[in-house]
């Protein structure tokens, strides 16, 4: 299982009602004395947990404890019957998908254990233009991921479901092979398979602890004695944010109610009638017991358990409120109208942990050494639960994520989500976006306005549209005088502020921007040994003067890019780093990590510490002379240098470099000087066509210049090689760095079989997001990972990956005719290797 991208993506699940562990399915648990000692253990007995130590015996560990307090399922697993469906515009989804149903299949024969897997198909509704639009432009992704998804007409959806009202559907999308299994079963069959691979099972055993050392785990803590062990695992569930509490690991999970209904029986209701998904009444549709099943994703939920899960929850149920959701079961009969003469005999209501983004929680937890977290997984866990259990497995063994990890890896999560209100604020809005049609630059709505940049008001006077990102309010772009900076309506073509967004663009290739970035993450690394502990992290070299800024990766053992940043050489024995903010947890982790225990080299978190506003432009090295006395002169300040100069009153770090392709500056002011800085340069600027930047503009003007997007175009799985960064890559520094000899094997291994390229639609008229298809000369070679239109070149422009088994040679790109598949429609499209904008770099350097 490897992946290469990401996107949210929609999946629906099913539940039955009687699928409490009958009594010839328990597990023998195991009656031996609890151990004193175990290589790894793995808290939580439901699906997740089960997974976990089946694929941990599988790759041959064979001391592997498993504890459950109560009885195996008796979490949330024993209540979902669990979809298993695979159609999703991201490929990891659709892999694990994959991977799990194909498990479904096999774990029978190896265990003599039924998964109750039935392939009935599954169908979903498009009942209105942009779902329709949606789902085409899904159904391009998931068919280039082998989803064998067919667009099929009102009157074959009647064909397979005569019960469905199909006056308003404008077409069905099927999977004929998806299905439903028992998760129950599922989950004995695991267990079973993870006990003959040499795993114990111990039921009625809570574990009450955890112990550590050294910033390391050493062991748990049970009511039945204590177990040393090298790894934990924590697949607690709903209860995995208390346990994560016992070893001081952040684990932002919140859990809320989750509904299905169970109508009496219908007549013409048969096993085999596929599942149904309808997105616009929140709801899905499958047999049970003869009559039909009706699960919900409302778009307002509600949490539950906020003052913690009872401690004896076990096969638990929630008391439904009929009064939040019977208008969506109202608007849910009007699909199956026969539902509405049909008796309801039980209205189901468990509760599931949801996650700040809807993404699952795994991997190691950065704030404890070889505790792993395999938990929060929003109501997708039977669904996932194959590949979370494989990609769990992989990890503890090999010590990294063996996928994409972007939207999986716990080191994702901030402290400040951890908070109860956060949680309690944020979980009612991610169980609907399972459901919803997640239009491009949608952002979420709950648990706003908690990081405000110190000039956020002067912004917002401004007119800037702010959406919410890591917690911070970030200015997206901005309206102008007299314009109420809202979205009039999200759709695919070109919203309201596409022209504001444009006027931002030609601002700072002719004139000059001012961008508030301060959400960027910035580390200070201090002591003797700096120099030497960052040269092993990083794959440049930082052995450079005192006010270099280094462009840099850092790489993970197989010579994939961990991070993507600049490192500026501030003193002898002080660094200053800045990377994106969305990686400030994992960043700062692998810093930790790498700087071994005895070095003189100490990390200093200064993010809050800091106002990023950046300068960029023409005109920005004019504007710059302006408000400081220092020479900002090409020959006094050259590219990639850093100097604290005076900024007015204020003394401030400022670095020329640039992301948007143009002559440019980074102040770091200190934050209580930011208004003032601030206000210099908007009154230098007003004479020379300073324009207010969004952070749409960062990335148009980014894509134009080809500069890559660490965890959007390139990820933990590239290599700086295949990324089109070798020239960042020092091979020859005297320590070597962390990858180094992975990536001279892959360098010797022959030709790259994918390489980034950039793309410009020929048509100026069509947009790109990401995800869209790459054809050279008709046969499709991969998919693009970001879009954004390129207002100077004048199209639509994107980053993808071209692969080529016998090599993606400078020469196979250059040679090819490219197309581009957008919904189903291919555009023509030019490809280069090098920056379609200013490939010599002039304009940086100027
Ligand atoms: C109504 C409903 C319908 C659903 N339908 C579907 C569906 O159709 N498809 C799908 O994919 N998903 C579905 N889901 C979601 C799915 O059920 C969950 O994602 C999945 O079961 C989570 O599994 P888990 O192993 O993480 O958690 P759990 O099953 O909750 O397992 C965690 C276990 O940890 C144990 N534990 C907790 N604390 C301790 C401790 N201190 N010591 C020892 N053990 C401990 C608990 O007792 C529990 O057994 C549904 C959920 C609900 C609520």
């Amino acid at each position: 299982m490897i992946s290469k991208k990401k996107t949210k993506n929609l999946k629906t699940h099913v539940t039955l009602e009687e699928n409490e562990v009958s009594k010839d399915q328990q597990p023998e648990s195991s009656n031996a004395p609890l151990p004193t000692h175990a290589q790894v253990v793995i808290i939580g007995g439901g699906v997740i947990g089960c997974s976990v130590a089946y694929h941990l015996t599988k790759l041959g560990w064979r001391d592997v404890v498993l504890l459950e307090r109560s009885q195996l399922t008796a979490g949330t697993t024993w209540h979902a019957a669990g979809l298993v469906v695979t159609p999703s515009g991201d490929e990891l989804s659709v892999e694990m998908a994959t991977y799990t149903i194909e498990l479904m299949k096999t774990l029978e024969a190896e265990t003599g254990q039924s998964t109750g897997f039935n392939p009935i198909g599954y169908l979903q509704l498009a009942c209105t233009p942009e779902w329709l639009e949606e789902r085409r432009r899904m159904a391009v992704a998931a068919r280039r991921l082998g989803v064998n998804y067919l667009e099929i007409s009102p009157a074959e959806v009647k064909e397979l479901w005569p019960l469905a009202d199909t006056s308003d559907i404008l077409a069905g999308f099927f999977t004929p092979e998806d299905g439903r299994a028992n998760p129950v079963d599922f989950t004995m069959a695991l267990a079973k398979g993870a006990r003959m691979g040499g795993a114990q099972i111990f039921e009625e055993t809570a574990v009450t602890g955890v112990n550590q050392k050294n910033g390391r785990v050493t062991g748990v803590v049970t009511e039945k004695g204590d177990i040393e062990t090298e790894y934990v695992v924590n697949c607690a569930g709903l209860w995995g944010r208390e346990l994560g509490k016992f070893a001081g690991v952040n684990v932002p999970l919140q859990a809320a109610e989750h509904y299905y209904l169970l109508s009496e029986p219908i007549e013409e209701v048969h096993p085999d009638l596929p599942i149904i998904e309808d997105f616009e009444r929140y709801s899905y549709f499958r047999e049970e017991v003869g009559g039909l099943l009706v699960g919900f994703f409302e778009p307002v939920a509600a949490p539950w358990g906020m003052d913690g899960i009872p401690k004896d929850f076990s096969f638990g149920e929630l008391k439904p409120d009929w009064d939040r959701m019977m208008p969506y079961i109202d608007i849910a009969m009007e699909r199956v109208p026969i539902l509405k003469n049909t008796g309801i005999h039980k209205f189901f209501c468990g509760p599931e942990s949801f996650t700040p983004d809807g993404g699952p929680l795994l991997g190691e937890a950065p704030e404890l050494e070889n505790f792993y977290v395999a938990a929060g997984l929003n109501s997708l866990g039977i669904l996932q639960g194959g590949g979370v259990g494989k990609i769990m497995a992989r990890w503890i063994v090999d010590g990294y994520c063996p996928v994409e990890s972007m939207e999986i890896d716990i080191a994702r999560c901030f402290p400040f989500q951890g908070a109860q209100k956060y949680l309690t604020d944020r979980t009612v809005e991610t169980l609907g976006l399972q459901y919803q049609l997640i239009f491009p630059n949608t952002t979420m709505q709950t648990a706003r306005n908690i990081r405000k940049t110190a000039i956020h008001e002067q912004l917002a006077e401004a007119g800037a549209f702010f959406v919410e990102g890591m917690g911070w309010e970030i200015p997206d772009w901005y309206a102008p005088p007299g314009v109420e900076a809202k979205i009039e309506k999200y759709t695919w073509g070109r919203q309201n502020w596409f022209e504001f967004l444009a006027a931002e663009h030609k601002a700072c290739r002719e004139d000059v921007i001012l961008m508030d970035v301060t959400s960027m993450s910035k580390f200070l690394v201090q002591g003797r040994d700096s120099e030497r502990v960052l040269n092993r992290i990083c794959a440049n070299d930082v052995a450079v003067p005192v006010g270099k800024v280094v462009y840099t990766q850092w790489l993970n053992e197989r010579g994939g890019m961990e991070a993507d940043l600049t490192v500026t050489r501030l003193a002898e024995d002080k660094y200053f780093i800045v990377s994106a903010g969305d990686f400030y947890t994992h960043d700062l982790m692998w810093l930790k990590k790498y700087i071994p225990y005895d070095a003189h080299a100490f990390v200093t978190d200064v993010t809050s510490g800091y106002t990023l506003l950046n300068i960029q432009g023409p005109k920005s090295r004019h504007l710059m002379q302006r408000i400081t006395t220092a020479d900002v002169s090409k020959e006094a300040f050259p590219y990639m240098t850093a100097q604290e100069i005076d900024i007015n009153y204020a003394l401030v770090q400022v670095m020329r470099v640039t992301y948007e392709g143009e002559l440019g500056f980074e102040l770091y002011v200190p934050t209580e000087f930011s208004a003032h800085v601030y206000e210099a340069v908007v009154e230098a600027g007003r004479d020379l066509g300073l324009r207010h930047a969004g952070f749409q503009a960062l990335n148009t003007l980014r894509i134009e210049k080809a500069y890559r997007e660490y965890g959007h175009d390139m990820d933990n799985l590239d290599t700086p090689l295949e990324a089109g960064l070798g020239w960042a890559v020092k091979f020859d520094k005297p320590d070597g760095f962390i990858g180094r000899e992975a990536l001279l094997r892959h360098k010797e291994n022959g030709p790259l079989k994918y390489r980034m390229v950039q793309f410009l639609l020929e048509d100026p008229e069509p947009l790109l997001y990401g995800n869209e298809i790459i054809y050279r000369d008709r046969e499709i070679v991969g998919y693009l990972q970001t879009g954004a239109y390129g207002f100077t070149l004048g199209g639509a422009m994107g980053m993808g990956f071209v692969e080529n088994e016998d090599g993606a040679t400078a020469d196979f790109i250059n040679s090819g005719t490219y197309e581009i598949d957008i919904a189903g429609e291919r555009y023509p499209a030019k490809a280069s290797l090098r920056p379609m904008y200013d490939p010599e770099g002039i304009r940086v350097r100027s």
